[in-house]
């Protein structure tokens, strides 16, 4: 009896990996890291997917190869390039890390992404996740990956109740999916599994009628479908306030700041310790306000750079959100006679735009731009020069 069972298990097991391959192979959408099994390739797109839409990613994908058309390449570049290819796509650590990562491939693999997962492992950024990608779909490696589409697919099909990144629960679905992997064709199945949690097994609203795989999903036979998996809590966002100030000289240059320190990010450091809210950038001196924003940024820019007597215009407000962050930042554009010596970076403001810096660094500087074009009033706001 128990051969029996154990036979028919099988055979409804090659069954499903049939009837998504086959699926898979007809019906993918067709994407550029698909078309190759180059292993740079798939490790920039497996890097730049993480927590960034496909559409999202189109773009970034093919001007970052331009770029750095080699892994080699990617390892020689100055970081300020890589940031600037990078420079819209958020979470600029992935940048940082593709970067450390290369020189290490370099300089200890000869130049090729490891084969082994244990030494892709190795690799700043690459986790279970990057490496198990990477290693099936280049190299054909028999290793299953788990991210959040494939967990979701596997907990519907296994009617599998409760949070799925609790640890013991994730190392639950990684035994599954790695028991489901068809061995003969490891790449085209993770990508199946991932594509079929991207566009049909979704979060919201599964189309289960389209479902290639709907016989042996006990979410489906069970009406569960809608219900599985369990939303998590989620955390109530934190609000932060944000003044920041575009100074600016008579030559048109302007400050840009930088945490010293990876581990930076003290209220009082030198770049008023907002350097993670700038993705650890150059970014325009900033304090994080809780009463009168301009007040605030005048003490700061008077203790830290001895700024005094500048000619201050308030910016529009902007809004920006970081994970579980949500920020108003609070512009300020002060024109200065000099800016002051060996505290940061002088730049043309107009170049800021155009550098490696965060998205909210870049809508400050678009905003100062514009209010810069505009005579200030003869009056000055709040001006404290006598003028
Ligand atoms: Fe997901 Fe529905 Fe397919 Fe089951 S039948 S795997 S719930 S889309």
């Amino acid at each position: 009896m128990r051969v029996m069972a154990g036979n028919r298990a099988e055979a409804n097991l090659a069954e499903f990996q049939r009837r998504l391959l086959h699926w898979f192979r007809v019906s993918r959408r067709d994407l550029p890291w698909r078309r190759t099994r180059d292993a740079y390739r798939v490790w920039i797109s497996e890097v730049m997917l993480q927590q960034t839409r496909t559409a999202a990613v189109l773009p970034y994908y093919r001007r970052f190869l331009r770029a750095f058309p080699s892994l080699r390449a990617l390892a020689r570049a100055r970081g300020e390039r890589v940031l600037g290819a990078w420079a819209g796509l958020g979470y600029y650590s992935r940048a940082r890390n593709l970067q450390r990562a290369a020189r290490i491939i370099v300089r200890e693999h000869r130049g090729r992404f490891p084969a082994a997962l244990d030494a892709a492992l190795e690799l700043p950024g690459v986790g279970e996740y990057t490496a198990r990608a990477v290693l099936s779909i280049a190299y054909g490696a028999p290793f299953a990956v788990l991210d959040g589409n494939v967990a979701r697919v596997v907990a519907r099909r296994e009617a599998i109740e409760g949070d799925l990144r609790a640890p013991a629960r994730w190392k639950k679905l990684q035994a599954i999916a790695d028991r489901w992997l068809a061995r003969e064709a490891p790449g085209d199945w993770n990508q199946a599994m991932m594509e079929l949690g991207a566009t049909l097994c979704t979060p919201r609203q599964p189309r289960c009628g389209e479902c290639p795989v709907r016989a042996g999903c006990r979410a489906f036979r069970l009406g569960l479908a809608d219900r599985l998996p369990e939303r998590r809590a989620r955390l109530a966002p934190v609000r932060l306030r944000i003044a920041a100030a575009v100074l600016v000289d008579v030559g048109g240059r302007t400050l840009l700041v930088r945490s010293s320190s990876p581990s930076s990010g003290r209220l009082g450091d030198a770049d008023g310790g907002l350097g993670p809210i700038f993705s650890r950038m150059w970014h325009f001196p900033a304090v994080s306000a809780n009463g009168d924003s301009r007040a605030e940024l005048e003490r700061f820019l008077a203790s830290k750079f001895a700024i005094r007597g500048a000619r201050w215009r308030e910016l529009a407000k902007l809004r920006h959100t970081v994970t579980f962050r949500e920020i108003t930042i609070e512009p300020w554009l002060v024109l200065v006679e000099s800016l002051p010596p060996g505290t940061g970076r002088a730049v043309a403001l107009e170049r800021v735009p155009r550098m490696a810096v965060s998205n909210a660094s870049r809508k400050i500087a678009v905003a100062a731009l514009a209010a810069r074009r505009e005579p200030f009033p003869s009056t000055m706001q709040g001006c404290t020069c006598g003028c």
